[in-house]
């Protein structure tokens, strides 16, 4: 499948590290143009633009900007669109804020909201339309095991999670019988990771770690036994390569999926 992507170029949110540049990276290893945006100082730009060049991206930029104004998403969509179609959209930039609802701040849920789900419908609703034109795209929403289960102190977080999976069931129905199959169809999926190791989750790591006389990975272990039966971590490239596999013409007929990788978490 070398350079399966070549030709092709995508835009991931929040991708200067974590899940957005596993993907990224794993878009690159098959030749896509990458357009990386989150935010993140110069070093981290210019680490992540060199790892996605290094796995074999055709080019490389890269956009900073605050996904809570859908003003500055508008005019960096406007940006993006100047230079060139965007066959693929990869929404993951998100963040996260652990307590009850009663102690929760108003701030995090707006924030939490607006990140984690609203800006998933500004980039959706401002792209989409061109890849219909083209009759080929592929939208790919990163959700969670909590766009599909609850956990006790993350209310935005769940209920921005579940927003998306039924976005992504929306912008599905929608966009259905767009293309062909040999254009490839517009297709919009959601991925469900559980706990993938990175720095969103490094504070409930650490306060399990705490608990554990500072040993890492008896505080990992004790977080995975919870709720992740397979006690594995997923990494951010295990989630690059489903990634990758959505955006293949094979996949034309999935649609509106929301895809678990959570080591049989909400088997359950
Ligand atoms: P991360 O903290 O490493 O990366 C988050 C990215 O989002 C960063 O690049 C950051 O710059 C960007 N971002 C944050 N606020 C932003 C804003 N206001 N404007 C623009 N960009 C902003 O986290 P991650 O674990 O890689 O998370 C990526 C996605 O995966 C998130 O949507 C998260 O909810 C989801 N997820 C993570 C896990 C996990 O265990 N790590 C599990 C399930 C789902």
């Amino acid at each position: 499948m070398a350079n399966s992507l070549a030709g092709k170029r995508a835009f991931i949110t929040g991708s200067f590290q974590g899940i957005g540049l596993g993907i990224a990276t794993s878009l690159a290893s098959e030749g896509a143009a990458i357009v990386l945006h989150g935010l993140a100082d110069a070093e981290t730009i210019s680490k992540a633009e060199m790892a996605v060049m290094a796995a074999g991206a055709s080019t490389v930029e890269s956009h900073v900007s605050d996904l809570r104004d859908s003003d500055a998403t508008e005019s960096l969509i406007a940006k993006i669109l100047s230079g060139g179609a965007v066959d693929i959209l990869v929404n993951n930039a998100g963040i996260q804020h652990t307590a009850t609802i009663a102690e929760m701040p108003r701030s995090k849920w707006n924030d939490i909201i607006a990140i984690n789900l609203s800006s998933f419908f500004d980039t959706m609703r401002l792209l989409l339309p061109e890849m219909a034109k083209r009759g080929s795209g592929r939208v790919i929403n990163i959700a969670s095991v909590h766009g599909l289960v609850a956990s006790a102190a993350k209310a935005p977080y769940v209920a921005a999670k579940h927003g998306v999976v039924g976005l992504t069931k929306v912008a599905a129905l929608e966009y259905a019988n767009v293309g062909d199959r040999n254009s490839g169809g517009v297709t919009i999926n959601a991925i469900c990771p559980g706990w993938v190791e990175t720095a969103l989750i490094e504070p409930q790591i650490q306060a399990r770690v705490d608990l554990h006389n500072s040993d890492r990975a008896a505080g990992i272990a004790d977080l995975l036994s919870e709720k992740q039966p397979s006690q594995r971590m997923s990494t951010p490239s295990d989630i690059g390569a489903l990634a990758l596999w959505l955006c293949n013409p094979a996949a034309h007929n999935i649609t509106g999926a929301a895809i678990p990788v959570d080591g049989g978490w909400t088997a359950q």
